[in-house]
């Protein structure tokens, strides 16, 4: 250092001098113009109900995609966007750890799978959504995927670089936070089409069918297949047979989002209706699956994207596509998950032993659904709460608003999301109510 540096540097304390130093690594850095981003609206929820220290709190708000609070157990308690049993505790399915238990008996080599994923996992998992006697099968492109998110992502890059009509999507208002994340980095313009009424706490049927009568002909349109999240209110069958019409008379094209199969009547059967009912009247469909719910394989990231080809030949030529595009994505998907998902689907017993599991999941949420309802009206509520039960899948909308939802939580020790959803998953026999008293008590 010169000497006249030197002298200048000894009258800066030091305290300060470390701070101008700080500040001059900082300014100097590559990433010094990196915007701090919004925290996640979940995470204040969570961090919330983590500091109050009311034994008999309640979290009804989604811990989805939040940065992970050590340690894990914590992380578990908190995160009701995944099931839970009637202990509140996470639950692994017995079916899952009897498939897990057979992968590792097997003793399988580690090899890469192929770009699309493991056969015997995919072509399960097309006859699980699509139907055993599906037309759609043998024209069908399929591939694995991260979970149902890597599903979407897959799709809206497909759509984005060979859609013929306008590069834009449109999805219900309101959908699945990350919806328009997923299609906006993929390059997709979004937009919204009218889907819930707040005023009946149900479907705004006539806005939806006119939005989607409205939209430039050959419009791109994501439909919840099942269990529309965040508001568990679904079109009824009669209602999916118009929207198919006008789909098909305005000739849009559909994408559907399938996270929820089985989990929210319990027949994987039944909750698969709108995604067959399209491809019986001809519309090529495209899809993205997750079994993070049904399988309550999560972590493991298990899914897959289709596309359902006109014919033999398409469907080859979209095929070589799909695998252009997911190669310097990811290259291959990951197997172990795939790999229990596959035992599931595909050994009989298991597979009975599941579908029965999945229902009783379902039937869990029906039946907090059910308490809720009725210990409301115990309590004198002169509300109706026919929406509780009549919404379906693992998130209720309640209808109180953001006061409401603020004061539940401040005075009730009962977190959720402001907009009034609440998980049904995070419902026990043992909390059920003391959230109706609370929920009585703001809203009466
Ligand atoms: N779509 C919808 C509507 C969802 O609710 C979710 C999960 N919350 C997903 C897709 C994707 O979930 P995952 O990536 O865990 O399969």
């Amino acid at each position: 250092m010169l000497p006249a540096l030197r002298i200048a540097a000894r009258r800066v304390p030091a305290v300060r001098r470390s701070a101008t130093a700080f500040q001059a690594a900082r300014a100097a850095s590559t990433w010094a113009k990196v915007p701090q981003g919004p925290p996640d609206a979940i995470l204040g929820i969570t961090e919330a109900f983590k500091a109050d220290s009311f034994d008999k709190k309640i979290n009804l708000g989604e811990c989805y995609n939040t940065p992970r609070p050590a340690p894990l157990a914590e992380y578990d308690h908190v995160r009701v966007g995944a099931y839970r049993d009637d202990k509140g505790k996470p639950y692994v399915l017995p079916s899952v750890r009897s498939a897990e238990e057979k992968v590792v008996k097997n003793r399988l080599n580690k090899e890469y799978a192929g770009i699309t994923g493991i056969p015997e996992f995919t072509k399960a998992a097309a006859v699980l959504a699509y139907g055993k006697d599906s037309s759609a099968l043998d024209r069908l492109v399929i591939t694995q995927s991260i979970s149902g998110t890597g599903a979407l992502r897959i799709g809206a890059a497909f759509l984005e670089r060979f859609y013929p009509g306008a590069k834009k999507i449109y999805i219900p208002n309101p959908s699945w936070a990350n919806h328009g994340a997923v299609f906006k980095d993929a390059g997709l313009e979004v937009d919204k089409y009218r889907y819930y009424d707040k005023k009946t706490i149900g479907l705004d049927f006539e806005g939806m069918v006119a939005d989607i009568k409205a939209a430039p002909k050959g419009s791109i349109f994501l439909f919840h297949a099942c269990a529309h999240n965040p508001t568990g209110v679904d079109p009824t069958e009669a209602q999916w047979k118009e929207v198919s019409a006008a789909v098909k008379d305005a000739g849009h094209y559909a994408f559907f989002d399938m996270a929820y199969q089985g989990f929210a009547s319990g027949s994987t059967d039944k909750d698969a209706f709108a995604v067959r009912y399209f491809v019986e009247q001809g519309h090529n469909i495209c899809l993205a699956q997750s079994f993070a719910k049904n399988m309550g394989l999560y972590g493991e990231r298990v899914g897959a994207f289709s596309i359902v080809a006109a014919d033999a030949e398409e469907k080859k030529r979209i095929d070589s596509q799909i695998k252009i595009l997911v190669r310097p994505l990811y290259s291959n998907p990951p197997i172990h998950g795939a790999r229990i998902a596959a035992e599931i689907l595909n050994d009989p017993a298991l597979n009975k032993q599941w579908l029965a599991e999945v229902k009783e999941m379902a039937d869990r949420i029906i039946t907090m659904r059910a308490l809720l309802k009725e210990n409301l009206e115990k309590l004198g509520s002169k509300h109706d709460w026919g929406h509780i039960t009549s919404q379906i899948g693992m998130f209720a909308y309640t209808g109180l608003d953001a006061a409401q939802m603020d004061t539940l939580a401040k005075e009730h020790s009962v977190y959720a999301t402001k907009d009034g959803r609440i998980s049904v998953a995070g419902i026990t026999s043992d909390n059920v109510g003391r959230l109706a008293e609370a929920i009585f008590k703001v809203k009466g």
